[in-house]
């Protein structure tokens, strides 16, 4: 007998060929099943899925085809697995066969039956000694009382946790606890812990394999964007075979196939890379916490400066409010008794115009430097300067094809577009005027390393060696393996003035920093992104972090965070000056409470991309007006909208309104309801498509539901 059965395939995004399409067969494959099926001229990777529900009417003269043959050996994908991706379709408007291909390794998809078996007989070795003991009771370490009572908790209760742990508190150690704790329960459990960026954290992967060898060389994998196709095929397959007990990885990570799941892990949970910023828009932070409820695995964000939304969704009940759904634990100690930093701050009002290191400033890091302890300086530019300028004629380094500067590279004398990436020599005059004495806006890290050079040039270490500057950024960082190298040497002590963005803030535990730089923060106080401030924050708080982490050291010479502002008076600061996230916290949401914004309202962006910035908005009016209309039939089906009105926001120029020679607008839809959203959007997406077809001017477009950056 011939079957007929619902196929995923991935289909060209926004094709509108959302769902599945229907495969003829002789064999009832089971949902899940992994198949190859003919589509076209080729033949494809399919996911054989439960329904049809979305697929588009075929005629009924259409013959269908028939499924080529199934993936042998590989066991279906779980019904929790796609659930998930069913969810993370609907809730970000993309088509569930593009979200679950997507989520596959690519190897997956272009291995023949042939090559597949191949794979998986290397992969059959001998399975990992599941029975093998626990860690050693004796090589650990004596929990403090906070993580005794996180971790009691955590036991007693399902979550989803936010683990409020201050930097260096030791929440590190709770998730390694917490992962010894349900996998020994349960020989087959398996954890996964996600990380925003794994190079970041090489020292977190390495503290995980020693802790878990003795669950043998398989039982720990990653995933991450960075491997090579073979080696995330062997991390996907181990994980989905269940040999791989832990799975560490970045935002990809949520989808992988874990039939066991019993604990996610969020480490960082603020961290905007959690979020996709292409096709699937997804937040992976936030579909931990469905995945967690869907597959009963307990949940733990973690950070020391949680996210606004996490920070709510966590707060207590009152008479008024029923509470947050999360479960807030605090860790406010750090380990050992190592304090924090006292933050200092220079008013740059009063320091000679032009000024980039303080004289205050320059004298701290020489007496750091002289005992032989670290600095860092943080600055969240890179490039040598951001703008090359003309005095005589205002002239500036625009982008001929972006609405950016482009910016000023002393190393091979380019000016660079960082959104097109169009390069070009540094002229020798003006290209307005012809004058030849062009100068410079603002200043980047490559700058700051040769200014640092400068001034300390003189400096000597104790040891009375020359000081040593170093400076990552994703310039120096570019090369495979360098910034692991730069890293390093940061730790073994070569390093004393390191010079960065913000990818030095992040994580790193460098033992003998004491003294943390911010040189100019202030862009991000009046930025037109509302969460331009909780970023800042976060990132202070973070860079704050990396100071004072070797308690003796801190004990001895105290250890500081400097801070040079125009602003010296602002809330932000003087929340940073105390280590008070909560009081930050609490100031923001007030504000945002009043202002109906995030956590308090949600939000999701349409995007166009043309030729003309008119193409791109006429486009956005149009699904505005059809909004409006779909806004009134709920209205009519009797939605609340009176408690929770929809607003549709007109079209405006995205921030950055031209990139590589094409014109970006977007529209903003806001509702305090998010189910009322989400039922608005359902309706709104396939108008999307629709009107699409008679703006054929409109090169790109997209839908991000809760967007980051507005
Ligand atoms: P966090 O993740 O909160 O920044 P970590 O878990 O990395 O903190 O802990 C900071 C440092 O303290 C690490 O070097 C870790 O090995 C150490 N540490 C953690 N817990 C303890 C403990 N109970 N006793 C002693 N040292 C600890
Ligand atoms: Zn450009
Ligand atoms: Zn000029």
């Amino acid at each position: 007998m011939t079957l007929q059965l619902p196929v995923l395939v991935q289909t060209p995004a926004h094709s509108n060929l959302g769902g599945a399409l229907s495969y003829e067969s002789d064999t009832a494959h089971p949902p899940g099943t992994l198949v190859r099926v003919p589509l076209g001229q080729r033949e494809i990777l399919g996911i054989v899925w439960d329904t049809l529900e979305e697929a588009p009417a075929l005629d009924p003269g259409v013959r269908l085809r028939s499924i080529a043959a199934p993936l042998d050996g590989v066991a279906p994908l779980t019904a929790a697995w796609r659930q998930l991706v069913q969810f993370a379709a609907q809730y970000y408007q993309r088509s569930a066969g593009e979200v679950a291909l997507a989520a596959l390794p690519p190897q997956l998809r272009e291995l023949t039956g042939e090559q597949m078996a191949r794979r998986l007989k290397k992969h059959q070795g001998a399975s990992a000694d599941k029975s093998s003991s626990t860690t050693e009771k004796s090589s650990l370490v004596a929990l403090t009382t906070e993580q005794q009572q996180v971790l009691g908790a955590m036991a007693d209760r399902t979550g989803p946790f936010l683990l409020f742990g201050n930097t260096g508190s030791g929440k590190t150690e709770v998730y390694l606890r917490r992962v010894e704790a349900l996998l020994s329960q349960d020989a087959e459990a398996q954890a996964l812990l996600m990380v925003p960026e794994i190079n970041l954290t090489p020292q977190l992967e390495a503290r995980v394999r020693e802790r878990f060898q003795h669950w043998g060389e398989e039982a720990i994998v990653s995933m991450h964007s960075g491997m090579t196709p073979a080696q995330r095929l062997r991390s996907w397959l181990l994980a989905h075979t269940g040999r791989a007990r832990i799975v560490l990885g970045t935002r990809m990570a949520i989808f992988a196939s874990l039939p066991r799941l019993r604990l996610i892990v969020v480490d960082e949970e603020h961290d905007p890379s959690y979020k996709q910023q292409e096709g699937a828009r997804y937040s992976a932070r936030d579909l931990a916490v469905y995945r967690g409820r869907l597959e009963q695995a307990q949940v733990i964000l973690g950070s020391a400066t949680p996210s606004l939304e996490s920070w709510h969704q966590s707060r207590s009940a009152t008479d008024t409010d029923r509470g947050g759904r999360y479960i807030r634990l605090n860790m406010p100690s750090r380990i050992g008794a190592g304090s924090l930093p006292r933050v200092r701050r220079v008013d740059m009002n009063h320091q000679p115009r032009k000024t980039i290191f303080s004289a205050p400033l320059l004298q701290a890091i020489r007496e750091r430097v002289a005992r032989q302890e670290q600095v860092l300086i943080l600055l969240n530019r890179r490039g040598y300067a951001p703008v090359l300028h003309c005095a005589e004629c205002g002239w500036k380094s625009a982008c001929s094809h972006c609405s950016a500067f482009r910016v000023f590279h002393k190393l091979d004398r380019t000016l660079r577009c960082h959104h097109c990436g169009f390069t070009q020599r540094v002229p020798r005059q003006c290209p307005a005027c012809g004058n030849a004495d062009l100068g410079m806006f603002g200043r980047g890290t490559e700058q700051l390393e040769e200014q640092m050079t400068q001034l300390l040039g003189d400096s000597v270490r104790a040891d009375g060696a020359g000081l040593r500057i170093a400076r990552i950024d994703a310039d120096s960082t570019r090369l495979k393996g360098a910034l692991e190298q730069q890293l390093a040497q940061v730790h073994s002590g070569e390093v004393d003035v390191l010079i960065g963005t913000q990818m030095i803030a992040k994580g790193h535990d460098f033992r003998r920093v004491t003294l943390v730089a911010a040189l100019d923060p202030d862009g991000a106080l009046f930025s037109s992104d509302f969460r331009a401030p909780e970023r800042l924050f976060s990132l202070l708080m973070q860079a704050a972090g990396r100071a004072g982490r070797d308690a003796r050291l801190s004990l001895a010479q105290g250890c500081e965070m400097w801070v040079q502002t125009s602003h010296p008076t602002h809330p932000l600061f003087d929340a940073l000056k105390q280590h008070d996230y909560v009081s930050f916290a609490e100031q923001q949401l007030k504000e945002r409470q009043l202002a109906g914004m995030p956590p308090f309202s949600a939000q999701a962006l349409v995007r166009a991309e043309a030729r003309t910035q008119e193409a791109a908005q006429a486009y956005l009016s149009a699904v505005r007006e059809a909004g409006e209309e779909i806004v009134q039939g709920l209205q009519a089906e009797g939605f609340p909208l009176e408690s929770a009105p929809l607003s549709l926001y007109p079209a405006v120029p995205m921030s950055l309104q031209r990139v590589a020679n094409v014109e970006r607008a977007q529209m903003l839809v806001e509702c305090p309801s998010r189910p009322v959203l989400q039922a608005f959007l359902a309706r709104w997406h396939a108008q999307l498509h629709a009107i699409r077809a008679s703006h054929r001017q409109v090169i790109r477009w997209a839908i991000d539901v809760d967007p980051l950056s507005i």
